[in-house]
C-alpha cells in the first residue's frame, strides 16, 4: 500500500491520551491529562439541555449562533475594554483545538515562518508543519520562565508571518507580564506579522496577576488573532466549543477555515455558553481563586515530599523538579512508574519540547477536588517516604 501522510504518520498519540489511559490501566488518581473533576455551572449544563428541546438542532450559522457572538463581543468588552463588532468579528468553533488551526490556516502559507515558544502545547508543531509553514522555536528557561528578548528578536525575520502565543501559559502556568507582551507587540510592527494568542486559561489567573489580551496593546487590534475556550472558563472541558476574536478582515479568513473544518459547533452548547459568558464577576474571579488554594494544596505536599515546585501563576497546572528524588531515570520513565506504582498519573514536561528537553521537570494538574489532591498525596508519600523508609531500613539490615 502507499505510504499514507508522512507527517500525522510520524506524529505520536497525544502525551494526554497516553498517560490517561495508563492512569485507567492502574486506576491511578489522574493529575495528568488537564481537567476538573467536577461539572461546570449549573445552570449552564440545564441551558445546554434545555435548549435541545426548543426546535433549534439543525445547523446553526457558520460563525457561531447570534447569541454566542453577541456574549463574546460584551465579554471583551467588559474584561478588556475591547470594542468587538459581534457580527463581523467573533467566530464560533468547535473547541480552542480546532480555533488554533483554523487562525493557523487562516495566515499561513508555505514557507512562512512562524515563531513558537517552547514548552509548547502538543497540537501547536504538527499543524504548522502539515501547512508546510517553517517553526521558528524559542525557549523559556526554568525557574520562571522569563521573555528571552535577544532569542526572540533573533527568531524575527523577514519571513516571519507570525507568533504563536499562549498566555496563561501550559505547561508552565507563566502570565505574560505587560512589558513582555509590549516587547512582542514591538517585533510584531517591525515585521508586519500576526499573532495567535491562545488564551484559554484568561480567567484561571491567581496571586493578583492578570491577564492581558496582546490585542489590547497600540497597534494590535489589527494583527492579533484572540482565542477563548469555554471548556475552560465552565469547568466542561467535553464540550469543545472555542471562540476567536479578531479584526474583521482576518476573521473573514479564520471563517473560511473553519467552514473546511467542522462547518459548525453544536447550537444547544452555544446557546448555553451565551448564558455563561453572562454570568456576574464574582463567578470569573472565584475561578482563579478557587484554583490557587488547590494549588497550595498540591505544591505544599508535593515539596514536603522533597519536589521542589516552581511558581505557576495561571492555568491548571505546576510543575515540579523531581531531579530531588533521586529517581534513577527520566520525567517519562518517572511519570511511568508513579503512575504504575504509586498510582498517581502525571506528564512529563519533556513532552512539550520539540528539541532536546530538560528531563526532570514533571506537570501536575491541581484542577481536582481537594480530597482527591489529598488522596493523590498521599499514595505518593506512602510509595517514596514510606518505600525510602523501608529500602533505607533494608540497607542498614
Ligand atoms: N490550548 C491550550 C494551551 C490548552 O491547554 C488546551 C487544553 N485543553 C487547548 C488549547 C484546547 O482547548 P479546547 O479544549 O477548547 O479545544
Ligand atoms: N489541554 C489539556 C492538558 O494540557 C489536554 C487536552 C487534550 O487532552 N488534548 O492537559
Amino acid at each position: 500500500m502507499r505510504a499514507l501522510n508522512s507527517l500525522l504518520a510520524a506524529t505520536e498519540t497525544t502525551i494526554f491520551t497516553v498517560m490517561s489511559a495508563l492512569a485507567t490501566t492502574h486506576g491511578a488518581i489522574n493529575l495528568g491529562q488537564g481537567f476538573p473533576d467536577t461539572d461546570g455551572p449549573a445552570d449552564v449544563i440545564a441551558a445546554a439541555a434545555a435548549a435541545l428541546m426548543d426546535q433549534r438542532n439543525q445547523y446553526p450559522p457558520l460563525a457561531g449562533v447570534p447569541e454566542l457572538r453577541d456574549a463574546v463581543a460584551a465579554a471583551n468588552r467588559r474584561f478588556y475594554g475591547l470594542d468587538i463588532d459581534p457580527m463581523r468579528e467573533v467566530v464560533v468553533t468547535s473547541g480552542a483545538t480546532e480555533a488554533i488551526t483554523a487562525c493557523l490556516m487562516a495566515v499561513l502559507d508555505p514557507g512562512d515562518e512562524v515563531v513558537l515558544i517552547e514548552p509548547l502545547y502538543d497540537t501547536y508543531l504538527p499543524v504548522v508543519r502539515l501547512l508546510g509553514a517553517v517553526p521558528r522555536l524559542v525557549r523559556l528557561a526554568p525557574p520562571d520562565w522569563a521573555l528571552p528578548r535577544g532569542e526572540l528578536a533573533a527568531a524575527f525575520g523577514p519571513r516571519t508571518k507570525a507568533i504563536l502565543l499562549n498566555s496563561p501559559m501550559n505547561p508552565t502556568g507563566k502570565v505574560f507580564s505587560a512589558d513582555e507582551l509590549g516587547f512582542i507587540a514591538g517585533l510584531l510592527q517591525k515585521y508586519d506579522a500576526y499573532a495567535i494568542c491562545d488564551e484559554v486559561y484568561e480567567h484561571l489567573v491567581f496571586d493578583g496577576y492578570r491577564h492581558i489580551p496582546l490585542m489590547t496593546l497600540p497597534g494590535m487590534r489589527e494583527r492579533v488573532m484572540r482565542i477563548g475556550s469555554a471548556g475552560k472558563t465552565f469547568s466542561l472541558t467535553g464540550w469543545k466549543v472555542g471562540y476567536v476574536t479578531a479584526c474583521a478582515a482576518i476573521a473573514e479568513i479564520v471563517a473560511k477555515a473553519h467552514q473546511n473544518l467542522t462547518f459548525t459547533t453544536p447550537p444547544n452548547l452555544q446557546r448555553a455558553v451565551a448564558l455563561g459568558l453572562a454570568k456576574d464577576d464574582a463567578y470569573f474571579v472565584s475561578l482563579g481563586a478557587d484554583l490557587a488554594a488547590r494549588r497550595d494544596r498540591l505544591a505544599a505536599g508535593l515539596t514536603g515530599l522533597g519536589m521542589r515546585v516552581l511558581a505557576t501563576h495561571g492555568s491548571y497546572f505546576l510543575i515540579a523538579d523531581v531531579s530531588t528524588l533521586g529517581f534513577p531515570g527520566d520525567d517519562v520513565a518517572f511519570c511511568r512508574h508513579i503512575t504504575q506504582h504509586a498510582g498517581v498519573a502525571a506528564i512529563p514536561v519533556s513532552a512539550f519540547y520539540a528539541g532536546t528537553p530538560p528531563r526532570n521537570y514533571v506537570r501536575f494538574a491541581f484542577c481536582k477536588r481537594p480530597e482527591v489532591l489529598d488522596a493523590a498525596l498521599s499514595r505518593l508519600a506512602a510509595h517514596f517516604v514510606a518505600g525510602s523508609a523501608r529500602a533505607a531500613l533494608t540497607a542498614a539490615k
